[in-house]
């Protein structure tokens, strides 16, 4: 608990209208998109940042008097990666959001950590760039989140994550000082990767306050295919067929049966419900390569077993099924009050056999589950639709988790692709992880924050 002379020396350190003590304010910032039962606490103030000196002024202040800091984008993590478990101070980065610099001829992008995915790309495009990484919900999650949960998306199969698009970072450390991480140039192989330490480390090594990032040439042109299929088993060799036939599609995402059905009555775009399985398969490059390359993709799926093959290149129907696809969270959300999302990854081979595995523990626990994911990085995410309030319905919901996570592990999977651990699946990192990297995560911890103030508890418990 902050002391009333800890709010007034913030409000003196910023400007008083940047920082939030009311209980009521505060409290709207207790929770993110993760949905789970947690003993967190209502942060004890939040303080909005507007310049790399703001936040260093408030990690000072806050190292001086051991306050935990947790850093919030836009809050869309759903491992309970920047809630407050020990109060303490918010530091919210949506007023730091400007676009620094552009430079096409670098290919490069140099922002600040509050800025909007949606807008990096839009700025890029203007002049015919591209910021792959596209989680879901881009339209609103910052590149700070993103960097910190090290987020991917659907373009992940063929542009890699986020972690790939980082040339340099300006950091905050947990004293106040400021370390600079990389040069930004294209290559840079003098000493550690230091960055690639940070990405993915939740907020719990340093605050990002400026990211220079890569971009790369927006392809000309795209099509997006989709394929049904009554046989998961088929669906994933046809991503094999796919490669064979040597083209490289951006995307290569999936529905289960349910998740067909429950999209269809939330964003009715025209999706086939009577089938198991549709993939949806995103392809770009030069115009003149389209046909070419659509007509490839089409033989490979129908070779695997693939039935209803349809293609979009008119950019209405294109973004028309990817509103579908990208719904799915919220139209899960449509069968329960509550909808618990997960993210696990299996080697590819494996999938078909997770994908069952999860339809079966799902099953036996009496569970509502629609599957999607990015079936061409073996990632899936499994959404769980249930009432949150039934003590029952949690526990089936917590218990078919661990099974799944048991299974994840038995097929030589990680316990997460691209949504983080948080605090939601930290009970789970030592069943996952070798004991020597945890010993060593955890020496890293204490080396970049010492006094525990970053984040603390999140990923691991020290
Ligand atoms: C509907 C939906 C769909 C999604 N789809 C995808 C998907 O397809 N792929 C995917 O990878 N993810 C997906 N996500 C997860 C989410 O998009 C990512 O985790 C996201 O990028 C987080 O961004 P944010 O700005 O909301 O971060 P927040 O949730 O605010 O924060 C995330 C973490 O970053 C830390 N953090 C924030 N800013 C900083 C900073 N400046 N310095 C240091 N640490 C910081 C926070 O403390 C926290 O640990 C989805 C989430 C939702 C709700």
């Amino acid at each position: 608990m902050l002391l009333k002379s800890n709010i007034k020396d913030l409000k003196n350190i910023l400007k008083a209208d940047n920082v939030l003590s009311h209980e009521e304010e505060c409290y709207c910032y207790a929770e993110d998109a993760g949905n789970f039962r947690a003993s967190y606490k209502t942060p004890d103030v939040v303080v909005f940042v507007e310049t790399t000196e703001d936040v260093q002024k408030v990690v000072r202040y806050a190292y001086q008097h051991n306050i935990p800091i947790v850093c919030r984008g836009a809050g869309t993590n759903t491992v309970g990666a920047c809630i407050c478990e020990e109060g303490g101070i918010v530091l919210n980065f949506s007023k730091m959001n400007k676009i620094l610099e552009f430079s096409p001829d670098d290919m490069t992008m140099k922002v600040q950590a509050g800025a909007v995915l949606g807008e990096i790309k839009k700025v890029a495009e203007s002049e015919g760039l591209y910021y792959p990484p596209d989680p879901s919900n881009f339209k609103v999650s910052t590149i700070g989140g993103s960097i910190a949960q090290s987020s991917g998306g659907a373009k992940s199969f063929k542009y890699g994550t986020t972690k790939d698009y980082i040339l340099g970072l300006t950091v905050v450390l947990a004293d106040g000082n400021i370390m600079k991480i990389g040069a930004g140039t294209i290559k840079d192989a003098a000493g550690y990767h230091l960055s690639q330490l940070i990405v993915g480390s939740e907020g719990t090594l340093a605050i990002v306050v400026e990211a220079e990032l890569k971009l790369i040439p927006k392809p000309e042109a795209s099509a997006v295919i989709t394929a049904y299929f009554d046989d998961t088993q088929k669906a994933v060799s046809a991503v094999n067929s796919i490669i064979k036939s040597r083209v490289f599609p951006s995307t290569i995402d999936f529905m289960d049966k349910n998740s067909i059905n429950t999209v269809e009555k939330f964003y009715p775009c025209g999706l086939d419900t009577e089938k198991e399985c549709v993939l949806i398969i995103e392809t770009e490059g030069f115009k003149i390569s389209m046909e070419h390359q659509v007509q490839l993709i089409s033989k490979a799926l129908a070779d695997a077993g693939a039935s209803g093959i349809d293609c979009a290149y008119d950019e209405k129907q294109k973004e028309s099924l990817w509103t579908a696809r990208r719904s799915s969270y919220a139209a899960t959300a449509k069968l329960a009050p509550d909808v618990i999302t997960d993210d696990i990854i299996v080697p590819r081979s494996k999938l078909a056999g997770m994908v069952d595995g999860i339809q079966s523990i799902c099953k036996e626990y009496g569970l509502q589950a629609c599957i999607v994911g990015h079936i061409g990085d073996g990632n899936l995410h499994p959404q769980i639709a249930l009432n949150m309030e039934s003590d029952e319905e949690f526990k089936n919901c917590m218990e078919a988790k661990a099974k799944m996570y048991a299974l994840v592990s038995s097929l030589g999977g990680a316990l997460s692709a691209e949504h983080g651990i948080g605090i939601e699946k930290r009970a789970y990192v030592e069943k996952f992880l070798d004991k020597y990297s945890l010993e060593y995560m955890r020496r890293i911890k204490k080396l970049f924050d010492p006094t525990g103030i970053l984040n603390p508890n999140k990923i691991f418990k020290i």
